[in-house]
């Protein structure tokens, strides 16, 4: 790890990293993702990544569609699960060690989620994936990362996205759109600014846990970030 470099630190990849235009499942672009996390994990960063499920099922759209929203929100964290097997496929076809471990218990596959033992193969420089979100309905995956960096120690929360950072409204929409460098958690909160759901701003507030947006599909900004290149919308005190 180069001095300048944070030390731990969490990434939160939503489904759409996953997915093309014509693939739920994208397995260049997951192969793409995999060799910048193999950049990041070799500069010898402590990385845990936590993967979510909206490329495969999003329980607030199928609540709409008629499913029981407790159901649909479940085959959703099954879905991070899903993503997250694609993402440890891809890493160790790198060589990379990675473990998968969820909060929703699927023990053939998976690891269960286990605080100390994530810790400890952080600190032996082994990836780890995170899946099943909170293991709870009615929650998202930004959530959950978010309290899986409080709770890890994580000096930093990375929120993978596919524009460059937080923008005053959706850039893909409205071509006037201003990007934000820096912001607070109460100008996001007020603002009502997409960045990560309010539940996840407001943990990460209250445990004063800067959050740094960036996107995911431009080249090296994995490392970039981890290396603490001015790239981004930064959210903090
Ligand atoms: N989900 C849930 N509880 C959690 C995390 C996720 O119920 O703690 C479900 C929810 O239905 C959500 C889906 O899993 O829509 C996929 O997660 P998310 O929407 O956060 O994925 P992303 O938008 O990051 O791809």
């Amino acid at each position: 790890m180069t001095k300048k470099g944070y030390k731990r630190v969490v990434v939160k990849i939503s489904g759409e990293g996953f997915s093309s235009e014509n693939n739920v499942i994208d397995k260049d672009g997951v192969k793409v993702m995999a060799l910048e996390l193999k950049a990041a994990h070799d500069l010898g960063v402590e990385l845990a990544v936590t993967v979510g499920g909206g490329n495969i099922v999003r329980g607030n759209e199928l609540g709409l569609l008629g499913v029981n929203r407790v159901q649909a929100d479940y085959m959703g964290m099954i879905a991070t699960v899903i993503n997250a097997l694609v993402l440890q496929d891809a890493l160790e076809s790198l060589g990379v060690e990675a473990h998968v471990q969820s909060v929703i218990e699927i023990d053939k596959m998976v690891e269960p989620y286990n605080r100390k033992q994530c810790l400890r193969y952080m600190k032996e420089k082994k990836a780890v994936i995170l899946a099943g979100g909170l293991g709870n309905p009615y929650f998202t995956t930004d959530t959950s990362a978010a309290l899986k960096a409080v709770e890890l120690g994580a000096e930093v929360l990375l929120k993978a996205t596919k524009v460059d950072g937080v923008y005053s409204a959706d850039p893909m929409v409205d071509p006037k759109a201003r990007f934000y460098n820096r912001l607070t958690y109460s100008q996001v909160l007020n603002g009502h600014l997409k960045a990560m759901d309010a539940t996840a701003i407001t943990l990460c507030m209250e445990n004063h846990l800067p959050i740094i947006v960036f996107n995911l599909r431009k080249g090296q900004n994995i490392q970039r970030v981890i290396q603490k290149e001015p790239i981004g919308t930064y959210i903090g005190e």
